[in-house]
């Protein structure tokens, strides 16, 4: 049962087909050629999930799923939000880090969440799968592993900012991996991919 997941990078088809199980087939968009750039022009996580999933169903009529991440910071009125990978004008996690730390000096509400929301379309329609994380930011970075705003970010019940956390324990909790259990306990529950 293949599903096809918009994105080219390696590590996200990883690790959706880590929590998919050997009973689902992931692929990319590597696998189908298809390299053109994905215009995410929508408003909402909802919108850029729906714009990538529609994409790969329209071109090859495969199972799709698209997804869309980001950071939400309650005291910027949820930016970075939508606008996350080029907070800073680019897809620079140092300086995207450096613009919310210098937006959050002095500032001493610092709670904010991570969401992952991702569309499955298939010939039936489509389906919506959301994951959040909250915690807190941190006034300065801590932490070499992850990736983009990891090391600023501090989940509930936890010390550390998921850049100081092993990969594993933060994939136990992301808001990633939430969205992927409910899409996998949709799938289940339907008896797999048509
Ligand atoms: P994407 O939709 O998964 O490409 O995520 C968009 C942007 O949100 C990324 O470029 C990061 O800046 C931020 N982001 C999403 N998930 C995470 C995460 O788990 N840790 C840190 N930053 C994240």
């Amino acid at each position: 049962m293949e599903i096809l997941v918009a994105t080219h990078n390696l590590h996200k088809k990883e690790e959706i087909q880590q929590i998919l199980g050997a009973d689902y087939v992931v692929t990319s968009l590597s696998d189908y050629d298809l390299n053109e750039e994905i215009v995410e022009d929508g408003d909402t996580f909802q919108a850029n999930a729906l714009i990538k999933a529609k994409y790969c169903f329209d071109k090859t009529g495969k199972a799709s799923v698209g997804d869309d991440s980001g950071l939400v910071v309650e005291a910027l009125n949820g930016r970075p939000g939508i606008y996350s990978a080029r907070y800073a004008g680019n897809h620079n996690f140092k300086k995207n880090i450096e613009k919310v730390l210098s937006e959050m000096k002095d500032e001493p509400n610092r709670r904010a969440y991570f969401i992952t929301v991702l569309c499955y379309k298939d010939a039936e329609g489509e389906h919506y799968f959301e994951g959040r994380i909250y915690g807190n930011l941190t006034t300065e970075v801590f932490g070499e592993d992850g990736f983009g705003y990891d090391p600023i970010f501090v989940p509930d019940d936890y010390n550390q900012t998921f850049a100081e956390m092993k990969a594993e324990e933060k994939n136990k909790i992301s808001h990633r991996s939430e969205a992927l259990k409910k899409f996998l306990e949709f799938l289940n529950a339907k008896g797999g991919v048509i």
